[in-house]
């Protein structure tokens, strides 16, 4: 099987001497929908910088569908699509001037390109707002184009570099399903987060970075499984002491009106609820804490 990516023996040190990235080896077949999973600070975005060249690499080897990034560099680029995590267009041009450029930039004729537009337009929602400047756009819209941008030549490969942060859940949800369409018509995704549920819900593989070293490169499925402990938010109707505990478990008072609570796949809410319901003490609502990737970590720096 053809890999999308292929990186070996990599390394990144800043100038200030940070050691971004130490000894990266990492594999992403075509097909895949893989992701990156780290904290901030981990190394994704460069990572993600280097493989699309605009950060330079201290040592080490890249290759795209097998262009190396150095000797095939116009092959590997045409090879990629990519959404970075900060803005960086001018939000002073039009939306449609902005895929019209990227097309250009890739020598595509007028005619495809702006056909190209539409087709990418139309499927993230903006074309209604292709007369409109990018400034006029929500953060989340802006995102979207990023997205459109990155596809208007058709790249085998799309990277995008924390795709959903900062969009609500409507439209991450919309963006969400809009790149599981692609990936299954044949698109290789690489995104970055650092919110394990994205990559949960969307990915198949799954590398986790950690100060600038791979600590783990598995399928999301198997991973997932090897959590055993699920916090729960309780959210109070009356104020708790901030020393207030449950017996055996984990707790933290976040404020005087919540609890959190860990609590292992082997025990029962019920217990919780036991000890709540001893003290008089009301819970109005409960839902599951996304700390997952924090345990994760816990469990992964110290195996
Ligand atoms: P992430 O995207 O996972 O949040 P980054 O790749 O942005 O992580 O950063 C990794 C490390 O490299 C951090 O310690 C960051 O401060 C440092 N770093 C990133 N970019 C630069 C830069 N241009 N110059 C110096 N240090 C940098
Ligand atoms: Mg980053």
């Amino acid at each position: 099987m053809m890999k999308a990516l292929s990186i070996k023996n990599l390394q990144k040190t800043y100038k200030n001497n940070i050691h971004a990235l130490q000894d990266v080896d990492l594999d992403v077949e075509e097909g895949d929908f893989f992701a990156l999973l780290g904290p901030n600070g981990a190394g994704k975005s460069t990572l993600i910088g280097i493989v699309t060249s605009l950060v330079t690499k201290t040592a080490g080897k890249v290759s795209i569908f097998d262009y190396d990034i150095e000797t095939d560099f116009s092959a590997a680029k045409a090879c990629i699509g990519v959404v970075p995590q900060e803005f960086n267009f001018s939000i002073f041009d039009k939306v449609i001037h902005i895929m019209m450029t990227q097309a250009g930039y890739y020598g595509l004729p007028r005619q495809i390109a702006y056909a190209r537009a539409e087709k990418y337009l139309k499927k993230l929602n903006l074309w209604d707002r292709r007369k409109q400047s990018v400034r006029s756009l929500s953060g989340g819209l802006k995102r979207r184009l990023m997205i459109a941008r990155a596809l208007v030549h058709e790249p085998k490969l799309l990277i995008l570099d924390e795709p959903t942060t900062g969009i609500d859940i409507e439209l991450r949800r919309a963006t969400w399903d809009f790149l599981q369409e692609l990936n299954q018509k044949g698109t290789t995704i690489i995104l970055t987060t650092h919110y394990l549920e994205e990559a949960e819900y969307l990915c198949k593989n799954v590398a986790i970075i950690h100060q600038g070293r791979i600590i783990e490169n598995t399928n999301v499925k198997s991973l997932i499984s090897t959590l055993d402990v699920e916090t729960f938010v309780f959210d109070l109707t009356a104020p708790l002491n901030l020393d207030f505990s449950v017996n055996g478990f984990k707790t933290y008072m976040s404020d005087s009106h919540t609890l959190e609570v860990d609590v292992p796949k082997a025990r029962s809410l019920n217990d919780v609820f036991r000890v709540l319901l001893e003290k008089n003490i009301a819970v109005k609502s409960m839902r599951n804490k996304v700390n997952r990737l924090e345990e994760l970590f816990v469990r992964l720096i110290n195996k």
